[in-house]
């Protein structure tokens, strides 16, 4: 491991400064956040980051869950990933979002694991993780050896001819139904950005994972208002049952009156280069009866785009069932 200044930041202001020395918001970055570590520490330790600063933002006041005025939710940025699964209005009102994160990684890493932390997590690719390897998300150009390697837990959507790597996170998948936004200050200020703008494709630029600019903090999320009346349920298809990311996993908020469904945001998880958000599911569900056959439809048109690589062709009928059976277990309430 790269040797480096640890800086603990005692409020925000002096993350925020501290960060300004960020020189680049991609692989190599100067400056990097830490929080839980579970993903940072482990990179660090592989050479895969190698931050000459890494600044501790424990210790900042970011560690609540509030409602808002307008009956959302604020979550704060350091707020632990079991903290907001067991989160009672969570349970109650975004109960997508708890079973999201609850399917996730184990009980010791949730209790270490972040909110902003989780929304910036790294991809699995092993190639990624090997520096021995080419990779274009880690060494821009050096190649993609996925493309004809090994590729069976990598993506469908999204991919480009420069990467194919699969977004792993759980929680920004619910996150992606349940139509998030991400609060960040940084140099320039403070933005709010709707989740579905925050990661990015790979297209030519795979290092780049997000719009978030150098220096960028994350300082909470907010979800808006839960949808009256609406059934909720995030399900995750992995090799084992526990301690394992998705093969496919689809998040659902449905809406259902006099048996049609008046209101439907769909997005699915382990297929995509980022959490994918599915329109065209929603599409075809909207005003429609709720029935297996239209379920069946609408997995049918999140899938449509699907690209298989070499090894992960079954991904393709895998998340075609998981999203319908994700739905008719909404359906059943
Ligand atoms: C063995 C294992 C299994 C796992 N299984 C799953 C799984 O099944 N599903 C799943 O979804 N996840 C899984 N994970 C990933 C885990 O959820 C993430 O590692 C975790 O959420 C990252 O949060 P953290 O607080 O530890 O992040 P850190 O490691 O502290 O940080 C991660 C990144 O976020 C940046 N960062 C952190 N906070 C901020 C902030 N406020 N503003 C700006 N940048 C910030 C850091 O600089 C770093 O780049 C697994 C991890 C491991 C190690
Ligand atoms: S899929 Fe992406 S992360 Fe994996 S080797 Fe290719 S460029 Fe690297």
């Amino acid at each position: 491991m790269k040797t480096f200044e640890f800086i603990r930041a005692a409020d925000l202001k002096g993350a925020i400064e501290g960060a300004a020395r960020a020189k680049t918001a991609q692989q190599g970055a100067d400056v990097r956040f830490v929080a839980g570590g579970t993903t940072l520490i482990d990179l660090m330790k592989l050479n895969v980051e190698t931050p000459a600063h890494v600044i501790d933002i424990n210790r900042l006041p970011l560690d609540k869950v509030e409602t808002t005025p307008d009956g959302g939710l604020r979550i704060g940025a350091t707020v632990r990933n079991s903290d907001l699964a067991h989160h009672p209005i969570v349970k109650q009102d975004y109960a997508v979002l708890s079973e999201a994160l609850l399917s996730g990684a184990s009980t010791q890493l949730r209790n270490m694991a972040t909110t902003a932390g989780n929304l910036l997590q790294r991809t699995r690719c092993m190639y990624f993780r090997e520096t021995a390897m080419p990779c274009n998300k880690r060494k821009p150009g050096s190649g993609c050896p996925a493309i004809a390697g090994s590729n069976r837990m990598l993506a469908i959507l999204g991919a480009s001819e420069h990467c194919i790597a699969t977004n792993p996170s759980d929680m920004c998948v619910a996150m992606a139904a349940l139509e998030a936004t991400i609060h960040v200050q940084g140099p320039k200020g403070s933005r709010a950005i709707p989740i579905a703008g925050f990661h990015l494709l790979p297209g030519d630029t795979p290092q780049r994972e997000t719009v978030l600019e150098p220096g960028d903090l994350i300082t909470h999320v907010t979800l808006p208002a839960p949808i009256s009346g609406s059934r909720q349920v995030y399900l995750k298809l992995r090799d084992r049952a526990s301690y394992e990311f998705a093969l496919a996993s689809a998040a659902v908020v449905i809406k259902i009156a006099g048996g049609n469904v008046i209101n439907a945001r769909i997005a699915l998880g382990g297929v995509g280069t980022k959490p994918w958000r599915s329109p065209a599911a929603e599409a075809v569900l909207l005003s429609q009866p709720a029935t297996p056959a239209n379920f069946r439809k609408a997995a049918e048109a999140a899938l449509r785009d699907a690209k298989a690589q070499s090894e992960n062709g079954f991904k393709i009928e895998l998340a075609k069932r998981c999203l319908a059976h994700a739905l008719q277990m909404a359906a059943k309430g």
